[in-house]
This record gives structure tokens, C-alpha cells and sequence, in this order.
């Protein structure tokens, strides 16, 4: 009886095994990029999860995936990547210098996943929290030696014939002097060329209706550019009274809808791309925030997983660390994740504003707003004294980064009482994990460089990367 079991056992894994050797190609693939996602920034997000369920064994979608891996992030020419070159990696299989959009330093043009995807007839699709133009989604639909030059990068998104565009930044598609403000300085109108062509178009938050309840018809093609600049921050956008933008799972779900309208295989890239901006700005709460509304979107993959299990892929990646985020500081063993349950708005977008040089209003909206009603002496003290900072229109870099006095003293006293602490405004060379789930996950796992990531999921897809000569960096 014994015997029989192992060998039942034997032939189960024989089965399964072969089944791994043979591999089917993935039809459908959700390739989720959490812009500054690191393990911190996924274990401290899932802790504070626990907190407010009181479920200390509850785990985050993407912390459930079978297959992990680990990837390293450096770019042609530094350890330390940005989101452009990391983002090239990810996107094509090559190295480049920070700044540069799938292109190699010398200015060469290498292909996209993406581009590779349509050349096989495959549907494809883009959704982001950031503007569309910025350098996650554009390393996929552009090519430009400057992730700066956004009105050339919209110009390459319109005409890249890429089925689902939705995220922030119209103001780079609208024409001059239209109805929407615009920073383009040509006379095209981007919205336009695209609806000639034949995509259905939203541009600005008070479309967020009508996107959400268009239903695609067959081989539909949608452009949805939601706000002027970044969608808002999960956190604000939750906390918002009339904020109509949807979060991004609503925005995978429209997004299914319109790539299966094509009935072709699809590829689907989904950035999470403000966890990026809450940790340049030290902001523990963005941070968190942004990275459950990923995990939010992350489900709704699962969920398209489930009813298609034999033929869709998800595979979860960060680019790269932000803000050096260290869960535990000083001499302590503790992380206080209710410190920051109160905080109802972000660092960047909302605190910015808050200090207009009349100090009560300041004090009472960082009570109110940043969850520091019961604040000490000495951090109304430290509060009072970076206004001061600001009156005087200090700038230093190495003690503000890019923010206010005002914006930095709340970011740390809430980190200070979370007990996490931030090296950097910028980003930092440490490993990334990954996970996968579906059709040849098994393929990413390991410790891998992200370059290996495109070429693994090109391999698997059976798509043609380009094939160029790379001179070894020194
Ligand atoms: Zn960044």
C-alpha cells in the first residue's frame, strides 16, 4: 500500500515535471512594474494591512505568489538605477544610462515587449498611475534619449498603436490653446490624431465617469489621460471627497475588458507608479498606500487567472528601491504601524500646500489631516521651527531633497513614530523581489538581473528582442 502511494506520488511529479518541460506560451500576460517597490516597501505595506484587519497571518496578493525571485537593478552607468534605465532593462533586455527611454547610450533604438507583442498580431495595453509619458510606460511605446522630452514620448504613445492607454498627464497630448492646458509646443493635437485613428478618448478627471462605464465593442482601442499631471495618490484619491479617479484595479479591469474585445492574445503592463514618489518624499503612508492599491490591481489579475488558468502569466517586479526605507531605527525593536493609521493625505501633493506662513492654520491641518493631533511639545516645536525654515526660502538639498521644511518635518515625525527611518530622497542599488504565478513562472525564478526578465518572458512568449552588439562597460 505503501509502495503504491510512492509510486502514484512518483508519477504525479513525473507529470508534473514534463508538464513544466512543455510548457504552453502564455496567452495572456500582466507584467505589474511597482515603481520603487522593494522588499521594505512590500513588507511594511502588508504589516499595516495586518494592523487595520487585525489579522496578524493576513498576506498580501502579491506576497502569495509560488514563484520568487531576485533581481538586480544597476543601470550602464551606475549602481544606483533610475526608473528609465531600469525600466529599458525591463522592457527590452538591455542596459542603458539613467535617464535614457529603450534606447542603448549610443542612441541606438532596441524593441519593447510590446512592440514585439503587436508584431505577432497580439493585443496590448498600458495603464499607469503616473503620466503616461513618464519613464515606466514609455520604455514600452517610445524611444528617446531623454526621459525629459514628454511632448516626443506622447508623439511615439500615440502613434504606437498600442490598444489600452490609460493614466495621468494629458498635458502632453492636448493641443495648445484647446480646451485642456497643455505643455506641448507644436501644433499637434494628440487626442485628436488618435481619435481619427480610431481610439475611443477620455482626457481629464471629469472623464473618469464615462471611461469607467464605456463597454468596449469589438477591436476597441481606448486612450485615457485622467488628469494634467500623475493620477493622485491612493491616499488622497481615497480621502478625497469628489476625486473621481478611478484606482488603478478599476483601471485593469477596464482594461481586461478592452484587450479581450480584440480576442487575440494580450500583454498587459500595469504600473504602480507613485510608491516611486511617496518614498522620495519619506512619505511612509504614500508609500504604503500606493503599494495595497497595487496589490488591489494585483487581484484582479488573480481573479482572470482563475477563470484562464492554463494560458495567463502575471509576473510582479519592483524597478528599483526608493528612499533607503529601513523597517527599524536606532536601537529599537519595534515598528508602530498605527502611528501612521490617522494620516489621511500625502507628503508630496497635499503637504505641499498646507504652510502658507500663517503657523495655527499649518499646525491645526497637519493635526487633522497628518494624524498628529496628539502631538508633542517637541514635535510642535520641530513643526514650528521648520515653517520658520521655509520663511526664509531655505533650500538644501541634502537636508530637504526636493521638498519643503515644512513637507520633510512631517514625513520624519511620522516615520520617527513608526519607528522606520529613510536614507535617501533618491533611490538605492538593492536587490528587488519579484513573483510570478501562471504559464512558465517557474522561468523567473532565482536571482536574476532585470534584463533577464524581458529576455525571459521574450523566450517564453516566443518574441524577437532586438539583437545588438553591446560594448562591455568597463
Ligand atoms: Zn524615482
Amino acid at each position: 500500500m505503501k509502495r503504491l502511494k510512492i509510486l502514484l506520488l512518483a508519477s504525479l511529479l513525473l507529470l508534473l515535471g514534463a508538464g513544466q518541460l512543455l510548457a504552453a506560451t502564455p496567452k495572456y500576460v500582466f507584467y505589474f512594474i511597482g515603481d520603487g517597490l522593494g522588499a521594505s516597501q512590500r513588507q511594511v505595506a502588508e504589516y499595516y494591512a495586518q494592523q487595520v484587519a487585525a489579522n496578524p497571518r493576513l498576506k498580501l496578493a502579491m506576497n502569495q505568489m509560488p514563484v520568487v525571485g531576485i533581481n538586480t537593478t544597476y543601470s550602464s552607468d551606475t549602481l544606483v538605477t533610475d526608473s528609465a534605465a531600469a525600466g529599458t532593462a525591463l522592457a527590452t533586455g538591455y542596459k542603458t544610462n539613467n535617464g535614457i527611454i529603450s534606447e542603448l547610450p549610443d542612441g541606438r533604438v532596441v524593441k519593447s515587449l510590446m512592440e514585439a507583442a503587436r508584431e505577432q498580431g497580439w493585443a496590448t495595453g498600458i495603464a499607469t498611475t503616473t503620466r503616461l509619458t513618464h519613464a515606466t510606460p514609455a520604455v514600452f511605446a517610445a524611444h528617446n534619449i531623454s526621459r525629459d522630452a514628454e511632448n516626443e514620448i506622447a508623439a511615439d504613445m500615440a502613434d504606437s498603436g498600442v490598444d489600452y492607454l490609460v493614466g495621468g498627464g494629458f498635458r502632453h497630448f492636448v493641443k495648445q490653446g484647446g480646451a485642456f492646458k497643455s505643455k506641448r509646443k507644436d501644433s499637434r493635437d494628440l487626442v485628436m490624431e488618435m481619435a481619427d485613428s480610431g481610439y475611443q478618448t477620455f482626457v481629464g478627471e471629469q472623464a473618469a465617469g464615462s471611461f469607467l462605464a464605456y463597454k468596449p465593442q469589438a477591436n476597441a482601442k481606448v486612450f485615457a489621460a485622467l488628469n494634467y499631471s500623475h493620477m493622485p495618490y491612493e491616499l488622497d484619491r481615497i480621502n478625497a471627497q469628489d476625486s473621481q479617479s478611478p484606482a488603478l484595479s478599476a483601471m485593469v479591469e477596464k482594461g481586461i475588458e478592452v484587450l479581450q474585445s480584440h480576442h487575440q492574445p494580450f500583454f498587459f503592463m500595469v504600473e504602480a507608479g507613485r510608491i516611486d514618489h511617496a518614498c522620495h518624499a519619506n512619505d511612509i503612508a504614500g508609500s504604503i498606500y500606493d503599494t495595497l492599491a497595487l496589490d488591489d490591481a494585483v487581484k484582479v489579475a488573480l481573479k482572470f487567472y482563475q477563470q484562464y488558468p492554463e494560458e495567463t502569466l502575471i509576473v510582479l517586479v519592483g524597478d528599483h528601491e526608493t528612499g533607503g526605507l529601513g523597517l527599524g531605527f536606532a536601537k529599537n525593536y519595534f515598528l508602530k504601524m498605527t502611528a501612521v493609521q490617522a494620516t489621511k493625505a500625502s507628503i508630496e501633493d497635499v503637504m505641499d500646500k498646507v504652510y502658507t506662513g500663517d503657523v495655527d492654520a499649518y499646525l491645526r491641518i497637519v493635526a487633522e489631516r497628518f494624524g498628529l493631533a496628539d502631538m508633542t511639545p517637541v514635535e510642535k516645536q520641530r513643526l514650528i521651527a521648520a515653517a520658520k525654515q521655509q520663511d526664509t526660502g531655505a533650500k538644501d538639498a541634502a537636508l530637504y531633497g526636493s521638498y519643503s521644511p515644512t513637507q520633510v518635518a512631517v514625513a520624519h515625525i511620522l516615520s520617527e513614530r513608526a519607528n522606520v527611518e529613510w536614507t535617501t530622497f533618491a533611490h538605492t542599488g538593492t536587490q528587488i523581489p519579484m513573483g510570478a504565478v501562471g504559464v512558465g513562472a517557474m522561468q523567473f525564478m532565482g536571482f536574476k538581473d532585470n534584463t533577464e526578465i524581458a529576455r525571459t518572458l521574450a523566450d517564453l512568449l516566443h518574441f524577437q528582442l532586438s539583437d545588438v552588439q553591446v560594448a562591455m562597460a568597463q
